[in-house]
């Protein structure tokens, strides 16, 4: 057991490496909008990762064998927690797309050690980008109803289909995909989930233009693609039981780092009385303004402590559970209510798409006001959520939904 007199050493120690390897020149360095991707990151950038994967710091608690650092969860939150307070960031992450937050976990459970040393190095080295293929054009909250086809072929199984909205798939090497392998079985019990290389001729990637002109997104199309027999991750027609703990973990990774209370951001609070004003003791100059920013800092508080809770009841393991469903909602709640009050606060200030007479950080609150769209939508539908927390929370009836 990790005791608070071995954290403070931690504490000063991983301080102390941040501050000596951290590149100044990387300093204002924006992850978020830059969206690094291999090709466009420079030396220092490549150096700092290649720093932290050494250390096996990008990914703290996984096991040193697969380029982890074996630490608790105490022990990773020190780390995050100074990174952030050098003004630093860990680029591995969302160098691998879904591989860190995602595959990474779902294959240190599942898969055989053979998958784990063949995949995970190159995950917490923050070089090898995964993509995951789950939603089809008639399968995104019903998933169970995908159709993209796999055949078995010897040591391979050959896929064909379409998946829809694959964050990033134009830029990963390695695809995790859902595909139904019995089609004869009742829908969940005829599926697999495979592995594949995206670098091959039966794959192909079209980006689908946002309203924004950004393309984060794309179709993915499987013709006669090849996913070799070794990378079936699970059991052949158990890929039901893989995607939804994948799932799961996506729900954790979304609820573990709130954007309500991102440490490098002034607070809200601060930002109201610059742009609103403050009466002569101080306070904010509108009343009912006051009122829902102290709503929104408690019940960010509220699911901060929340994680914590959970966290320290599953004694520092890594545990995920139906409780991921509440907290993804929670989080998706506070995040989308504090881009509201931002944009309110700021006034036509708020609006602005580009140009001078906007900030960077103007600029930025338009953005996440967007983003936090999108946040009840992927990773499974805040409607979704419900439906889950009633059954395997609450122990309510099936919905009416067939399948
Ligand atoms: C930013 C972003 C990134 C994404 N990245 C990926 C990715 O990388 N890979 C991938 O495979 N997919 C990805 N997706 C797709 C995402 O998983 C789906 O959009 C999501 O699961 C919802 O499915 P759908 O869009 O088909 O909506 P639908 O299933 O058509 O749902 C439409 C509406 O109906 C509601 N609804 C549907 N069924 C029920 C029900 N039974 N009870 C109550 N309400 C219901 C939904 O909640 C929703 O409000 C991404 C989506 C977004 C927005």
């Amino acid at each position: 057991m990790t005791t608070s007199a071995d954290l403070d050493g931690f504490r000063a120690e991983v301080s102390d490496w941040v501050q000596t390897n951290f590149p100044s020149a990387l300093n204002g360095f924006d992850l978020g909008a830059d969206s690094p991707s291999e090709k466009g990151v420079s030396g220092e950038f490549r150096a700092w990762r290649q720093a932290l994967a050494d250390k096996g710091w990008g990914t703290p608690t996984w096991p040193k064998e697969y380029g982890g650092a074996g630490l608790s969860d105490p022990e990773a939150k020190v780390i995050r927690r100074e990174i952030a307070k050098a003004g630093a960031f860990n680029p591995i992450p969302p160098m691998t797309g879904m591989g860190v937050t995602m595959v990474g976990p779902t294959i240190l459970e599942y898969g055989t050690d053979e998958q784990k040393a063949k995949h995970l190095p190159g995950i917490a080295s923050g070089e090898v980008r995964w993509c995951l293929g789950l939603s089809e054009p008639n399968a995104g909250s019903d998933l169970a109803s995908l159709s993209t086809k796999a055949v078995d072929e010897g040591d391979a199984f050959i896929l064909n289909g379409q998946k829809i909205w694959t964050s990033g798939a134009h830029i990963s090497q390695w695809c995790g995909a859902v595909v139904r392998t019995d089609p004869k079985a009742k829908k969940r019990d005829g599926i697999s989930f495979v592995m594949l290389p995206m670098d091959q001729k039966g794959v192909e990637t079209r980006l689908i233009k946002l309203i924004s002109g950004a393309s984060p997104f794309c179709e993915t199309f499987f013709n006669d693609a090849r996913a070799d027999k070794k990378d079936l991750l699970g059991d052949l027609n158990d890929g039901w039981s893989v995607v939804k703990r994948l799932l799961q973990h996506e729900r954790q990774s979304q609820t573990s780092a709130p954007a309500a209370v991102k440490i490098d951001q002034e607070p809200l609070q601060e930002q109201a009385k610059r742009y609103v004003g403050t009466l002569q003791d101080g306070t904010l100059a509108d009343p009912d303004l006051r009122l829902r920013i102290v709503g929104n800092l408690m019940d960010a508080e509220a699911h901060k402590l929340t994680v914590s809770r959970i966290t320290a009841e599953a004694k520092g393991q890594v545990k995920v559970s139906a409780a991921a469903s509440i907290l993804k909602n929670s989080m998706t709640r506070v995040a989308q209510t504090k881009a509201e009050l931002t944009l309110e606060m700021m006034g036509n200030q708020g609006i602005g798409w580009e140009g001078e007479q906007f900030s960077d950080e103007e600029l930025r609150s338009v953005r996440d006001w967007l983003m936090g769209k999108a946040m009840s939508i992927y990773g499974g539908s805040a409607e979704i959520q419900n439906n889950i927390i009633s059954k395997n929370i609450l122990g309510l009836p099936e919905t009416t939904q067939q399948g």
